[in-house]
Order: C-alpha cells, then sequence, then structure tokens
C-alpha cells in the first residue's frame, strides 16, 4: 500500500556533480556505498536487483549534517523495532526525515546492528585489507563534500535479516529479498541519503555473495 500525504509535492531535484550522469537511478556496485542528494518532498527507492542483498542506508541533514536519521530516536518515535509504511524515522532532533511509503519486499529490515567496519571483520578472522560500510560511507559523503563523522550512526539496515530470537540472540540469516525488491521512501527534508552495498561475505546475511543496490530517484 502507498501512503501519499496530501500535502506532497514534487521538489526539483539538484543534480551534485558526483550523480549528473545517473541523476535518475543511481547504481551502487557490490561492496562499495553511493551518496546523493535528495530535496525534501523527493520520493526514492532502494532496490534490491539481485536479491538477497542488504543495503546499510543513512539520511543526513542537507545542510547540517551532525542532524541525522537516529536509530534509537525512531524507534521511541513509532513505539516499535522498524517503521511500518505510513510511518517515519526522525533525526536525532526528533524531527521527521524520511517517510516509509511503501515496503515491497518480505518486510524485514534491521534498525539494532551497527555497520560493518574493518575492526568488524578483523573480528571475524579476516587478515588484510576488507570493504566495510562504515568506509563505504565515508568514501561516498566526501565524494559529494560531506565530511564524514569519525563513527558510522546506526544504518538502517534495509532487507537485513538478523532477528532477536526468544532467548535473546541475534539471528544472522540471509537477506530475504528477491530480485527487484524495493522499499519506496519520502525525503521529509532536504538530506544527504547515502547507500552502501554491504560487503560482508563471512557470515551469511548476503548469501555470502555480496551483490548491488540501485537507488532510484522519482
Ligand atoms: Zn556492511
Amino acid at each position: 500500500m502507498i501512503y501519499q500525504r496530501a500535502s506532497s509535492t514534487a521538489v526539483a531535484f539538484s543534480p551534485t556533480p558526483y550523480d549528473r550522469v545517473i541523476a535518475e537511478r543511481l547504481h551502487v556496485p557490490a561492496r562499495e556505498g553511493r551518496a546523493v542528494r535528495v530535496e525534501a518532498g523527493r520520493r526514492f527507492r532502494v532496490i534490491d536487483p539481485d536479491g538477497g542483498q542488504v543495503a546499510d542506508t543513512w539520511a543526513f541533514v542537507g545542510d547540517d549534517p551532525a542532524e541525522f536519521h537516529s536509530a534509537q530516536h525512531t524507534r521511541v518515535h513509532v513505539n516499535r523495532l522498524f517503521p511500518r509504511p505510513g510511518e517515519e524515522f526522525v533525526t536525532n532532533a526528533r524531527r521527521p526525515i524520511l517517510l516509509l511509503e511503501e515496503d515491497a519486499t518480505p518486510g524485514i529490515h534491521d534498525m539494532l546492528c551497527a555497520a560493518c567496519d574493518p575492526e568488524r571483520y578483523r573480528g571475524l578472522g579476516v587478515e588484510g585489507p576488507h570493504a566495510s560500510c562504515q568506509e563505504n560511507l565515508r568514501t561516498a559523503l566526501q565524494a559529494v563534500g560531506v565530511d564524514a563523522p569519525r563513527f558510522a550512526p546506526q544504518p538502517i539496515n534495509l532487507f537485513m535479516n538478523t532477528p532477536a530470537q526468544p532467548d535473546a540472540t541475534i539471528a544472522w540469516l540471509p537477506a530475504p529479498t528477491k530480485a527487484g525488491d524495493y522499499v519506496l521512501l519520502r525525503a521529509e527534508l532536504d538530506i544527504v541519503l547515502v547507500v552502501s552495498a554491504c560487503p560482508q561475505d563471512i557470515i551469511q546475511i548476503n548469501e555470502r555473495n555480496p551483490g548491488p543496490i540501485a537507488i532510484e530517484l522519482l
């Protein structure tokens, strides 16, 4: 079901140099991240083109990246672990920043687990470099001229299947998305959107075969 407010207005998208070539559909290659500015009122899809892939997603306020979507404030705002269609993500100042309009997936997402980072892979036994969502966030923000925070905020882990179990442990399961599954979101503020195609290939959340993600600006 698609939820749309009567006051919704389409706002022209202003491409940055980084995304001018692919202003409408932004390809996020496997194991990489991309950032794009999205104006308030604009809607976009985050798509899993091949299925079985987690998309770590962040939204920063365009003119003040110290304010960003906050998992902990959002859980309080919606009184759930993850918003349902028609509900909003809010910032660390409790302002609505994203509206989840439609969820065309099995409805499985995570907003509890930190982004992967080099230390996570070292802990999993990886020797040498390994791409990570935290580094992808940094690289993507720098590409659009935004200073990256020292530590990645808790991401919106779209499509990630890591449910809490009755004994309070976390299960690390493959993303249940099929090819072409997507969520449709609307920016409630001018934002910098960042999406990382999670490079996790040590545990099975991406079926140990990380793939790409697509962002479609509507
Ligand atoms: Zn990751």
